[in-house]
């Protein structure tokens, strides 16, 4: 398959929700494994985990064991053929070609009620330095329906090769409908100046930095300040581990930042009893925790979450020094 740029004769450029949704209707008509894992997903079980200020939701998910457990080391990576490079997609794969360099692909392993990988033209790594301009244009774009997030290439992501987002569906995850909630209790305001908004979020078991803003110019010089701090406290070899969740409603993007220092918890690594299978990308730091086995879906607790999020999360030392960096450049 290769992307091509099609002229859009109807002009429909402005209506990239609807054509998302458009096209995935199209790909349950076409495409019988997509079709059933959607229709599987309406059978899926969830459950609730109340913490103090906020609740976290378990998804038990099958078909996302290839991803959970997805062997991300470079050789193994090295060996595969890239799954989101145009020639090895499914003969059923259709796309839609956002821009130049995205084009939006319907994932065939759902964990949204709509669920799609914003996947780059080329195959170049993953990066959100570089691409963080594209996640504001994405959001913005397809935020009439969906939430759009970014796994760092060790933070989740299965294709660590190959540049891409996810969409899925608005307001699925907790963190998208407890934010204001969350606000009121336990966020420090680090800037508010009328253009941009930075908040600090601590005690909810994981660091989370949000940035609002009705201005694009103001959110890539927020996220440039938080990079080249976060920089300066990461291994110099790799991106600063992060899973991003990004809105846009009203007019104003919503965009947290989970800062993270470790892709995997110990739990992930044990072998019988304790062995926990859950991979965290930026889904499970918005507070849906996929569990593609039965057997810990049924048996985790409110401690292991607390105890994985807290392995993953960057340390208090760290989110003071972003927090002291990001707002000292603002006075
Ligand atoms: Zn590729």
């Amino acid at each position: 398959m290769i992307f091509e740029e099609k002229p859009d004769k109807n002009n429909n450029s402005g209506r990239w929700a609807e054509r998302a949704r458009e096209l995935l209707e199209e790909q349950k008509n076409s495409w019988p494994l997509l079709k059933s894992n959607y229709d599987n997903l309406e059978k899926i079980i969830t459950r609730e985990i109340e913490f103090d200020s906020f609740n976290v939701k378990i998804q038990f998910n099958p078909e996302r064991i290839k991803s959970s457990s997805a062997d991300v080391n470079e050789e193994a990576v090295r060996k595969r053929k890239c799954f989101l490079c145009a020639e090895n997609l499914p003969a059923e794969q259709n796309s839609l070609s956002f821009n130049k360099h995205f084009v939006i692909l319907c994932n065939p392993y759902p964990i949204f009620p709509e669920h799609f990988t914003i996947s780059k033209k080329n195959h170049t790594p993953q990066t959100i330095i570089g691409n963080f301009a594209e996640l504001l244009d994405l959001s913005k774009s397809l935020g009439k329906y969906y939430t759009i997030f970014y796994n760092g290439p060790k933070c989740g992501a299965s294709a660590p090769d190959h540049m891409h987002f996810q969409a899925g569906t608005k307001a699925i995850m907790p963190i998208e409908y407890e934010f204001e909630k969350m606000v009121g209790r336990l966020a420090r305001s680090v800037i508010s100046n009328g253009k941009i908004e930075v908040r600090f979020f601590e005690d909810h078991l994981r660091y989370i930095i949000s940035l609002e803003s009705r201005t694009k110019g103001e959110l890539l010089y927020a996220f440039k300040t938080f990079i080249n701090a976060f920089k300066k406290i990461s291994s110099p070899h790799d991106e600063p581990l992060m899973n991003i969740i990004a809105g846009f409603q009203e007019e104003i993007w919503r965009i947290l930042i989970f800062p993270r220092q470790k892709h995997r918890p110990d739990q992930f690594f044990k072998s019988g009893e304790k062995q926990i299978l859950i991979s965290p990308a930026a889904v499970d730091m918005g507070g849906l925790f996929i569990t593609p086995r039965f057997e810990d879906f049924e048996k985790i607790k409110k401690e292991d979450i607390a105890d994985i999020l807290k392995q993953i999360t960057v340390t208090k030392e760290y989110f003071e020094y972003l927090r002291k960096s990001i707002g000292g450049i603002f006075i």
